[in-house]
Protein backbone atom coordinates (compact mmCIF):
# COMPACT_ATOMS: atom_id res chain seq x y z
CA UNK A 1 0.00 0.00 0.00
CA UNK A 2 3.15 2.63 0.88
CA UNK A 3 4.41 1.83 -2.18
CA UNK A 4 1.20 2.42 -4.11
CA UNK A 5 0.89 5.43 -2.49
CA UNK A 6 4.61 6.60 -3.20
CA UNK A 7 3.47 5.30 -7.20
CA UNK A 8 0.65 8.00 -6.68
CA UNK A 9 2.53 10.81 -5.47
CA UNK A 10 5.03 10.52 -7.99
CA UNK A 11 2.26 10.61 -10.47
CA UNK A 12 0.94 13.56 -9.33
CA UNK A 13 4.10 15.76 -9.56
CA UNK A 14 4.68 14.56 -12.26
CA UNK A 15 1.58 16.22 -13.96
CA UNK A 16 1.14 19.50 -13.31
CA UNK A 17 -2.00 19.96 -14.70
CA UNK A 18 -4.28 21.71 -11.81
CA UNK A 19 -7.39 19.48 -12.63
CA UNK A 20 -5.90 16.67 -12.53
CA UNK A 21 -3.75 17.33 -9.58
CA UNK A 22 -6.64 17.91 -7.76
CA UNK A 23 -8.22 14.63 -8.68
CA UNK A 24 -5.11 12.83 -7.77
CA UNK A 25 -4.82 14.64 -4.28
CA UNK A 26 -8.62 12.90 -3.34
CA UNK A 27 -7.17 9.36 -4.61
CA UNK A 28 -3.64 10.17 -2.61
CA UNK A 29 -5.89 11.23 0.58
CA UNK A 30 -8.26 7.52 0.18
CA UNK A 31 -4.85 5.78 -0.16
CA UNK A 32 -3.14 7.19 2.41
CA UNK A 33 -6.21 6.78 4.81
CA UNK A 34 -7.20 3.45 3.98
CA UNK A 35 -3.46 2.88 4.86
CA UNK A 36 -3.44 4.41 8.31
CA UNK A 37 -6.72 2.68 8.93
CA UNK A 38 -4.92 -0.74 8.20
CA UNK A 39 -2.29 0.09 10.76
CA UNK A 40 -4.24 1.58 13.84
CA UNK A 41 -6.47 -2.07 13.29
CA UNK A 42 -3.29 -4.20 12.82
CA UNK A 43 -1.53 -3.16 15.79
CA UNK A 44 -4.73 -2.56 17.94
CA UNK A 45 -3.60 -1.89 21.51
CA UNK A 46 -7.11 -0.92 22.60
CA UNK A 47 -10.20 -2.79 22.39
CA UNK A 48 -13.25 -1.70 24.27
CA UNK A 49 -15.60 -4.03 25.94
CA UNK A 50 -12.99 -7.26 25.73
CA UNK A 51 -14.49 -10.43 26.51
CA UNK A 52 -17.37 -8.29 28.24
CA UNK A 53 -14.97 -6.96 30.60
CA UNK A 54 -13.58 -10.34 32.33
CA UNK A 55 -10.40 -9.88 32.09
CA UNK A 56 -9.18 -6.34 33.10
CA UNK A 57 -5.80 -5.11 34.59
CA UNK A 58 -6.82 -4.97 38.19
CA UNK A 59 -8.67 -8.63 37.78
CA UNK A 60 -9.05 -10.72 41.09
CA UNK A 61 -5.93 -13.02 40.09
CA UNK A 62 -3.67 -10.53 40.12
CA UNK A 63 -2.40 -11.07 36.30
CA UNK A 64 -1.15 -8.32 34.24
CA UNK A 65 -3.47 -8.74 30.74
CA UNK A 66 -2.60 -7.05 27.71
CA UNK A 67 -4.90 -6.85 24.77
CA UNK A 68 -4.29 -7.26 21.50
CA UNK A 69 -7.84 -7.57 19.27
CA UNK A 70 -7.34 -9.28 15.71
CA UNK A 71 -9.79 -7.43 13.62
CA UNK A 72 -12.70 -9.37 13.39
CA UNK A 73 -12.46 -9.41 9.57
CA UNK A 74 -8.97 -11.14 9.81
CA UNK A 75 -8.20 -14.80 8.59
CA UNK A 76 -7.05 -16.10 12.23
CA UNK A 77 -10.70 -15.00 13.74
CA UNK A 78 -13.76 -17.70 13.11
CA UNK A 79 -17.25 -17.65 13.26
CA UNK A 80 -19.16 -15.91 15.99
CA UNK A 81 -19.34 -17.85 19.13
CA UNK A 82 -22.52 -17.06 21.60
CA UNK A 83 -21.00 -18.95 24.73
CA UNK A 84 -17.92 -21.02 24.24
CA UNK A 85 -18.77 -24.37 26.44
CA UNK A 86 -14.44 -26.00 26.69
CA UNK A 87 -11.41 -24.45 27.24
CA UNK A 88 -8.40 -26.13 25.34
CA UNK A 89 -5.02 -26.02 26.75
CA UNK A 90 -1.90 -25.72 24.64
CA UNK A 91 1.72 -25.11 25.05
CA UNK A 92 3.10 -23.08 22.28
CA UNK A 93 5.95 -25.75 22.18
CA UNK A 94 8.94 -22.96 21.40
CA UNK A 95 10.77 -20.88 24.22
CA UNK A 96 8.94 -17.18 23.21
CA UNK A 97 7.21 -15.18 25.52
CA UNK A 98 3.73 -14.44 25.34
CA UNK A 99 3.70 -11.14 23.53
CA UNK A 100 5.49 -12.53 20.85
CA UNK A 101 3.01 -15.44 19.94
CA UNK A 102 0.49 -12.51 19.49
CA UNK A 103 2.60 -10.67 17.02
CA UNK A 104 3.56 -13.34 15.23
CA UNK A 105 -0.54 -13.89 14.74
CA UNK A 106 -0.24 -10.67 13.08
CA UNK A 107 2.80 -11.48 10.95
CA UNK A 108 2.88 -11.28 7.34
CA UNK A 109 5.40 -14.21 7.13
CA UNK A 110 2.40 -16.51 9.36
CA UNK A 111 0.60 -17.36 6.66
CA UNK A 112 -1.85 -20.21 8.90
CA UNK A 113 -5.47 -19.86 9.79
CA UNK A 114 -3.72 -21.01 13.38
CA UNK A 115 -4.94 -18.85 16.23
CA UNK A 116 -5.98 -18.61 19.76
CA UNK A 117 -7.72 -16.47 22.67
CA UNK A 118 -4.99 -15.90 25.12
CA UNK A 119 -1.20 -16.57 25.21
CA UNK A 120 0.19 -16.45 28.75
CA UNK A 121 4.04 -16.63 30.28
CA UNK A 122 5.23 -16.05 34.09
CA UNK A 123 4.19 -12.61 33.73
CA UNK A 124 1.35 -11.26 31.42
CA UNK A 125 -1.29 -12.21 29.45
CA UNK A 126 -2.25 -11.55 26.42
CA UNK A 127 -5.52 -11.90 24.68
CA UNK A 128 -5.47 -11.77 20.90
CA UNK A 129 -9.31 -13.13 19.30
CA UNK A 130 -11.92 -11.02 21.39
CA UNK A 131 -14.74 -13.68 22.83
CA UNK A 132 -17.12 -13.00 20.68
CA UNK A 133 -15.39 -15.01 17.93
CA UNK A 134 -13.88 -18.51 17.96
CA UNK A 135 -10.32 -18.95 17.27
CA UNK A 136 -8.84 -21.95 14.92
CA UNK A 137 -6.74 -23.92 17.71
CA UNK A 138 -7.98 -27.33 18.93
CA UNK A 139 -7.73 -28.89 15.12
CA UNK A 140 -11.34 -30.01 14.94
CA UNK A 141 -13.65 -27.71 13.51
CA UNK A 142 -16.52 -28.70 16.60
CA UNK A 143 -14.24 -27.61 19.07
CA UNK A 144 -12.68 -24.57 17.93
CA UNK A 145 -16.69 -23.26 17.40
CA UNK A 146 -17.02 -23.81 21.02
CA UNK A 147 -13.89 -23.37 23.15
CA UNK A 148 -11.55 -20.85 24.20
CA UNK A 149 -7.99 -21.46 23.05
CA UNK A 150 -5.31 -21.10 26.27
CA UNK A 151 -1.68 -20.99 25.14
CA UNK A 152 0.94 -21.28 27.65
CA UNK A 153 4.24 -20.00 26.58
CA UNK A 154 7.90 -20.80 27.02
CA UNK A 155 7.28 -24.61 27.16
CA UNK A 156 10.43 -25.49 25.34
CA UNK A 157 12.97 -23.32 27.92
CA UNK A 158 15.29 -25.41 30.66
CA UNK A 159 14.20 -23.35 33.42
CA UNK A 160 11.25 -25.46 34.81
CA UNK A 161 10.74 -22.75 37.83
CA UNK A 162 9.80 -20.08 34.80
CA UNK A 163 7.79 -22.65 32.61
CA UNK A 164 5.87 -23.31 36.29
CA UNK A 165 5.21 -19.52 36.78
CA UNK A 166 3.51 -19.72 32.97
CA UNK A 167 1.55 -22.78 34.17
CA UNK A 168 0.53 -21.32 37.12
CA UNK A 169 -0.25 -18.27 35.41
CA UNK A 170 -2.52 -20.65 32.71
CA UNK A 171 -4.19 -21.87 36.08
CA UNK A 172 -5.35 -18.20 37.61
CA UNK A 173 -6.59 -17.56 33.45
CA UNK A 174 -7.86 -20.80 33.41
CA UNK A 175 -10.25 -20.43 36.45
CA UNK A 176 -11.00 -16.66 35.42
CA UNK A 177 -12.46 -17.83 32.33
CA UNK A 178 -14.53 -20.79 33.81
CA UNK A 179 -16.16 -18.66 36.57
CA UNK A 180 -17.17 -16.01 33.58
CA UNK A 181 -18.30 -18.73 31.26
CA UNK A 182 -19.79 -21.04 34.03
CA UNK A 183 -17.61 -23.90 32.23
CA UNK A 184 -16.98 -27.02 34.93
CA UNK A 185 -13.57 -28.83 35.20
CA UNK A 186 -14.64 -31.44 33.09
CA UNK A 187 -14.78 -29.35 30.08
CA UNK A 188 -11.19 -27.94 30.62
CA UNK A 189 -9.24 -30.35 28.19
CA UNK A 190 -5.98 -30.49 26.81
CA UNK A 191 -5.47 -30.34 22.73
CA UNK A 192 -4.47 -34.13 23.22
CA UNK A 193 -7.83 -34.82 24.34
CA UNK A 194 -9.09 -33.40 21.39
CA UNK A 195 -7.06 -34.55 18.37
CA UNK A 196 -4.52 -36.73 19.64
CA UNK A 197 -1.61 -33.94 19.29
CA UNK A 198 0.75 -34.15 22.10
CA UNK A 199 -0.44 -31.12 23.12
CA UNK A 200 0.17 -29.30 26.02
CA UNK A 201 3.07 -31.37 25.71
CA UNK A 202 5.08 -29.86 28.82
CA UNK A 203 2.49 -30.34 30.90
CA UNK A 204 1.30 -34.00 30.05
CA UNK A 205 5.66 -35.26 30.19
CA UNK A 206 6.27 -33.13 33.15
CA UNK A 207 3.89 -31.31 34.95
CA UNK A 208 0.85 -33.47 34.93
CA UNK A 209 -1.95 -32.45 33.85
CA UNK A 210 -4.07 -33.51 37.13
CA UNK A 211 -1.46 -31.08 38.65
CA UNK A 212 -2.75 -28.38 36.25
CA UNK A 213 -6.45 -28.77 37.07
CA UNK A 214 -5.48 -28.78 40.81
CA UNK A 215 -3.94 -25.81 40.40
CA UNK A 216 -7.27 -24.48 38.74
CA UNK A 217 -9.12 -26.03 41.29
CA UNK A 218 -7.32 -23.98 43.82
CA UNK A 219 -8.03 -20.48 41.87
CA UNK A 220 -11.87 -21.28 41.27
CA UNK A 221 -11.89 -20.91 45.35
ZN1 LIG B 1 -2.12 -27.34 21.06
Amino acid sequence: MRFKARLLMLFCLLISSSFLISGCQATLINVLSLDTTQVSTQSNTTYDNVVDGLLNTTNEQGLEVHYMILPTNHKKVGYEMSKPTYIVVHNTANTAPAVNEVKYLNSKSNTSYTSFHFAVDEVNVYQAVNMKYNAWHAGENKMNKQSIGVEIAKSMISDTKIKDKAINNGAKLVAMLMKEYDIPIERVITHQAVTGKHCPHDILDRYGYDNFLNLVRSYLK
